[in-house]
């Protein structure tokens, strides 16, 4: 007789199918032909599940609030408990017992084979549920059972095609209906509980990425080496790709007043950023069901910046000193993100397990050092990479806009900047006033949520974006182009689709994922994920499955555009984001198929392409 770990009645945390969740569990059985423990979850759902989807208790760790509540049902239980029953749920007293279990053993492969699954999500709203919001979620007119308590109960049931037969060999999910319930099983959806899973304790991580820790060391170099590189070759003449620039003396790379200037930068926003002005908003919420709290004052921050800068203008201040000693600006601020990084990586060192970032906790020196080990690095209540994400480096790319639009007037004696000038400056403002006035739409992104705070967001925000993202108008100083006006109204033209797509994009998610039941979003539908969350299957993300990317693509070529054809230089912006949006999108849709499992899958099918429709 095989030997089985779990014994019948113990309580263990077994595996969703299709996902990485795992939820509390009770054996009640085991079937020693096909080596499957039959297991019951707190809402009465019971699946066969391998022994490699269970795990001891012991090797979890419950969040605080909820550590006896970890079913779907238990959650929504503490209201008051729907009556609605899953068809693919069993009565109580209608369960197999285990020799019911055995006596239907022969019969287990045909009813694989035969069953669909009908997998119980939990969906917890923020408010009070209407049928509206039922009949949204449900993607069907009239399917709403009423529910008097404050969570709605939803059962979705897949089709069986050959995605879920294919998930059912592979977790021997086992129907608890008869023939008859099996049909209703069939027809699409009805209703179903809230679950929110035990969140795990961050482990180690084992995937690495970016190319592991020999590619995140490189990385480190190269970076910056490309930093150097594209500002060396703007200044050149002619800065074709085989004109390889003459190397600066080190010492001049380094200016003391210089990097002053960029310590008052960063501490006045530093400033600003504490102003008690502006609304106090919560984040999601972390793995131990904490939610941080973030100011949003970015745009007042921007406000107090340009009265800054215009005081400065009045006094005569000349800006395009930032013109003069862009190179060595870049290179105080590389050094600042370095050392910022360092400090980064010796305070994580002492930071609870639990709040290190899910991405940047491999144990090895080098790869948490450049992704980040700490996910939401605090000094009190300053947050060290929520500030830096949006106001030094996203607010000083406009000023360096601006003052390279001041140095093209001054050095080609113009009483007014070329019109590509002005496009670019005025495609990049929109680009930076939209993120400051949405600024809370940041919270709920890869690189809050995600990624810690380490070498690769400190240099991203600090050095690349500024540096990098200013190219195109670093470029037209020394390369001035002349654009006629329907050209430029192309290309306007061009820029407000991206920015619609890119916008109306991120605001869907963004509001979406802050209130489901937010009634201007009515309209659209979502599969139901055993999270808790919906992925929307229709308005932008029924299009591809990154419309945002798309429309930031777009806005990328339209501030190149106005650059001419001349060198590819100016393009640099456009080619490298769509390799990192490209990354991106891998690494996000890698992130939300361990989320979301089957429920992913099933999106991925709907939706089948990543950014670009028909082509990727
Ligand atoms: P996204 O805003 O694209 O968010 C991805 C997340 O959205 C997923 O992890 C998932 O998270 C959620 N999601 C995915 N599909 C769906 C769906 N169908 N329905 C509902 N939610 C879904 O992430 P980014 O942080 O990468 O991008 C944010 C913006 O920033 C984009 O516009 C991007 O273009 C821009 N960006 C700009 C950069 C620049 O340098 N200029 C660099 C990087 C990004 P969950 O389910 O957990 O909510």
């Amino acid at each position: 007789m095989p030997s089985r770990k779990f014994a019948d009645g113990e309580v263990v945390m077994g595996r969703w199918p299709g996902s990485v969740l795992y939820y509390e569990v009770q054996v009640t059985s085991y079937d020693d032909v096909a080596h499957l423990y039959t297991v019951k979850y707190k809402d009465g759902t019971e699946l066969a599940l391998k022994e490699s989807d269970i795990r001891s208790q012991s090797s979890f760790k419950h969040r605080k609030s909820q550590s006896s509540s970890s079913s779907p049902s238990r959650r929504s239980s503490s209201r008051s408990r729907s009556r609605s029953r899953s068809p693919g749920r069993p009565a109580k007293g209608r369960r197999r017992s285990a020799s019911q279990s055995r006596e239907h053993k022969d019969d287990k492969k045909k009813t694989i084979q035969e069953t669909s699954l009908a997998l119980l999500v939990l969906v917890l709203f923020a408010g009070k549920p209407s049928e509206n919001n039922t009949k949204r979620y449900n993607g069907e007119p009239e399917s709403t059972e009423k529910n008097d308590t404050s969570c709605i109960m939803l059962e979705q049931k897949l089709k069986p095609d050959l995605e879920i037969k294919r998930v059912l060999e592979q977790y021997s999910l086992r129907s608890r209906k008869d023939d008859k319930k099996k049909e209703e099983i069939y027809s699409e959806k009805k209703t179903f509980m809230a679950v929110k899973p035990i969140e795990k304790v961050p482990t180690k991580t084992k995937e690495l990425e970016f190319g592991g820790r020999i590619g995140t060391f490189m990385l480190i170099f190269f970076l910056p080496a490309t930093v150097f590189y594209l500002l060396l070759m703007c200044k050149q003449d002619d800065p074709s790709l085989l004109n390889f620039p003459p190397l600066p003396v080190l010492e001049s790379l380094w200016d003391g007043r210089v990097f002053g200037v960029f310590l008052l930068w960063f501490f006045l926003q530093a400033v600003f950023y504490l102003l008690p002005i502006g609304k106090v908003v919560e984040g999601l919420p972390l793995s131990n069901g904490r939610k941080l709290q973030y100011r949003i004052n970015g745009f007042y921050a921007f406000i107090l910046t340009a009265a800054a800068i215009g005081v400065l203008l009045y006094l005569q201040v000349e800006l395009h000193y930032l013109y003069d000693h862009f190179m060595q600006f870049a290179v105080s601020a590389a050094a600042f993100s370095l050392a910022l990084s360092i400090y980064l990586y010796v305070r994580s060192l002492k930071a609870p397990e639990e709040e290190l970032a899910p991405g940047g906790n491999s144990g090895y020196f080098i790869y948490d050092f450049f992704t980040g080990h700490e996910l939401n690095p605090r000094i009190g209540s300053f947050d060290l990479k929520y500030f830096c994400e949006l106001r030094p480096g996203l607010i000083g790319w406009v000023v360096i806009n601006l003052a390279m639009l001041l140095a093209e007037m001054k050095i080609h004696n113009l009483s007014v900047p070329s019109l590509s000038m002005i496009l670019v400056n005025s495609f990049q403002l929109l680009y930076v006033v939209d993120a400051l006035w949405n600024e809370e739409a940041i919270l709920t992104t890869m690189d809050i949520t995600h990624d810690g705070f380490g070498f690769m967001l400190a240099f991203g925000d600090l050095v690349w974006v500024p540096f990098v993202y200013s190219l195109q108008a670093f470029y037209l100083v020394g390369h001035p182009i002349t654009i006629t006006w329907p050209v430029a109204a192309a290309i306007t033209a061009l820029n407000c689709v991206g920015y619609y797509i890119f916008r109306s994009a991120n605001s869907q998610k963004n509001n979406f994922r802050r209130n489901p039941a937010d009634p201007k979003l009515a309209n659209l539908k979502f599969i139901p994920t055993a999270t808790g969350k919906g992925l929307l299957v229709t308005g932008w993300w029924g299009f591809v499955r990154h419309p945002n990317y798309l429309g930031d693509i777009i806005m990328a070529l339209a501030w190149s555009l106005p650059c001419g054809f001349n060198h590819i230089l100016p393009y640099f912006y456009v080619i490298y984001f769509i390799c990192l949006l490209v990354h991106r999108e891998a690494r996000d849709e890698h992130h939300c198929k361990q989320k979301y499992g089957l429920a992913w899958e099933r999106y991925c099918q709907r939706v089948p392409y990543r950014i670009f429709p028909y082509i990727y």
